[in-house]
């Protein structure tokens, strides 16, 4: 079975969620399935069992799926230690894996609290699932934590190998390009990327997977030390200084609208 090719599928749910299915033979795992309809559309679809369900975060739009998919296949589930959290799932924090046995997989967990103070990243096989820590050109919302942890959050992921696959929860590359550029008109990947997103999405693509190298190159909130992204930050909020406070700055900047 491990040698079974590793196939990525993305479940739209929702306006701009999300569900990533890996398939591997007659198997899948999924992440933060939001909604059950579409995902028990796609298995139904590729006449796929449901192995495993892997959970980001407590959010309803990551986890409003799970019950119906656990009473119908009972996967196994993996999520963060939060009560929030159906307590059928095995908590896992940072330096647990989450193994797949039957698939051939396992995920190294990464803890990345802020967007939520328990949200998790699953990384291996050269992809991580970042859930609504980092999105392509963004991060989440700082519902739960600081810009100190969301700066920490951004620090562990960009030490990933450049290679690794970001595969996120939402689809808002477009729309966080638009901001990026106020704060980076001059960064050439970033306007690169501006231009493929468009494409992609004109044609009703996935924008997704990125990568941590194109991140690094055009992520505003992980290029918090990059000279013109704390110049930027300055101009809004004279003295600040590189790192956690320019990414306040700007996290509250694209807030703000
Ligand atoms: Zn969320
Ligand atoms: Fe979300």
């Amino acid at each position: 079975m491990p040698e079974a090719e590793l196939k990525i599928v993305p479940i739209a749910a929702f306006s701009d969620n999300y569900v990533w299915l890996m398939q591997r033979g007659s198997l899948a795992a999924i992440v933060d399935p939001g909604d059950h309809v579409p995902v028990l559309a796609a298995l139904k679809r590729l006449g796929l069992d449901l192995a495993a369900i892997l959970l980001t975060h407590h959010h309803a739009d990551h986890i409003g799926g799970v019950a119906e998919l656990k009473r119908r296949y009972d996967p196994l589930v993996f999520g963060p230690d939060d009560a929030r959290i159906p307590e059928y799932a095995v908590r896992v924090g940072e330096g647990d894996r989450a193994r797949l046995d039957n698939m051939g997989l396992s995920f190294d967990v990464l803890e990345v609290p802020a967007h939520t103070r328990s949200h998790i990243a699953f990384f291996g096989h050269g992809m991580v699932f970042s859930g609504d820590t980092l999105f392509s050109i963004g991060c989440g919302k700082l519902f739960e934590g600081t810009p100190g942890q969301m700066q920490a959050a951004m620090d562990k992921l960009a030490a990933l190998p450049a290679t690794t696959k970001v595969y996120c929860g939402h689809e808002y590359t477009a729309s966080n390009c638009v901001f990026a550029l106020k704060v980076e008109p001059q960064n050439d990947a970033l306007k690169k990327r501006y231009s493929e997103v468009r494409e992609l999405r004109s044609r009703g693509k996935a924008s997704l997977p990125s990568t941590i190298g194109d991140e690094i190159a055009a992520n505003p909130f992980m290029r918090t030390r990059c000279e013109s992204v704390v110049r930027a930050a300055q101009k809004r909020s004279p003295g600040v200084q590189a790192g956690a406070e320019t990414l306040g700055v700007i996290r509250h900047w694209k807030d703000q609208g």
